[in-house]
């Protein structure tokens, strides 16, 4: 069982995960390429479902699967408990990590990633994850949902079948609490409509621009080719949003990234899904973060959260659509 502590020189909590990795040598292993172990059968094809829990949810024509949910073989977090914070002394506190963490599989092909996903199937795994979250919102004890695609081993991913993962945690994390505060800050208008306007007003760091999604390069990118997916309906909720809604941000991930292939190469990323947390009503306008992961972080941005980025966000554009 994971457990949360808190680390009181940021107020934030940490998840320590025992289980998964005990061994050093497992460790190591992760540096590996994806593919390490061919003799293990890939858990994600079709015709293995047995290797995973049943699924939760299942996507596709009758019989067989495009979209599957699973619940995570390993979570990192996991039960019904409320956050019940322990203080054992002064600095040693901690909490149980309760919660959710399910396995979005979102395509039967090992090789295909969300670039290679036809309309439909783009909008078939949003819709699973506007579900899932749906579903997270019913528990009390599940305060964040945290929808993630990790492609490619410099963004943490262990399995090479394209798959993303759902979390739901028993706390608001604090780079939710700081984007919530950017909002607030912001004041009355929103922040993310605001800034929607402002960017295709510019124009220079605009990607795509369709009826229903802008991407841009963010005028504060922090890495090179960083993209954020803004929907232009107004919602704080990814899960109560109008699912043509949802399912036109899905095709718009997917021409984002099939650019980023076509134009950088074949480089791993991250997708992060942000929303609000389920009980907050806002100010808040949900939007998805795409982060390649062409440089890592070094010492400067660890030791001080500054990101160095070496790619001027309007140049990349330019690359980008160029
Ligand atoms: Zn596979
Ligand atoms: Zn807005
Ligand atoms: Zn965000």
């Amino acid at each position: 069982m994971s457990q949360l502590r808190l680390n009181p020189l940021t107020g934030r909590w940490v998840t320590v995960a025992a289980e998964r990795a005990s061994r050093p040598g497992e460790l190591i292993s992760r540096q590996l390429p994806v593919e390490a172990d061919p003799s293990r059968k890939c858990p994600f094809c079709p015709g293995n479902e047995e290797a995973t829990p049943p699924a939760l949810e299942t996507y596709g024509p009758g019989g067989t699967w495009l979209v599957r949910v699973v619940p995570n073989l390993f979570p990192a977090f996991e039960g019904n408990e409320p956050l019940r914070v322990q203080n054992l002394g002064p600095v040693f506190t901690q909490a149980s990590a309760s919660g959710v963490h399910e396995v979005l599989v979102f395509s039967p092909e090992h090789t295909h990633t969300w670039a290679d996903l036809d309309d439909k199937h783009a909008g078939l795994a949003m819709a699973a994850i506007r579900d899932r979250m749906e579903d997270h919102a019913r528990r009390t004890t599940v305060r964040y949902t945290q929808a993630i695609v990790n492609a490619g081993r410099e963004a943490g991913a262990s399995l090479e079948h394209p798959h993303g993962q759902l979390l739901g945690i028993p706390f608001v994390p604090g780079e939710i609490a700081e984007e919530e505060a950017g909002f607030r800050r912001f004041g009355e208008s929103c922040l993310l409509c605001t800034m929607a306007e402002a960017e295709r007003q510019a124009d220079h760091r605009v990607v795509i621009d369709d009826e229903k999604v802008l991407v841009v390069c963010p005028y504060w990118s922090g890495a090179p080719y960083e993209m954020l997916v803004l929907p232009r309906t107004h919602e704080v909720h990814l899960e109560s949003t109008a699912p043509a809604d949802v399912v036109a941000v899905g095709r718009a991930i997917r021409d984002a990234l099939a650019l980023l292939r076509s134009k950088v190469g074949d480089t791993a990323y991250n997708l992060v899904f942000h929303t609000a947390p389920h009980h907050h009503d806002g100010p808040f306008h949900w939007h998805v973060h795409i982060v390649p992961r062409l440089t890592s972080l070094a010492g400067f941005e660890q030791g001080t959260g500054v990101m160095i980025n070496i790619v001027a966000p309007e140049l990349a554009t330019r690359h980008l659509t160029g």
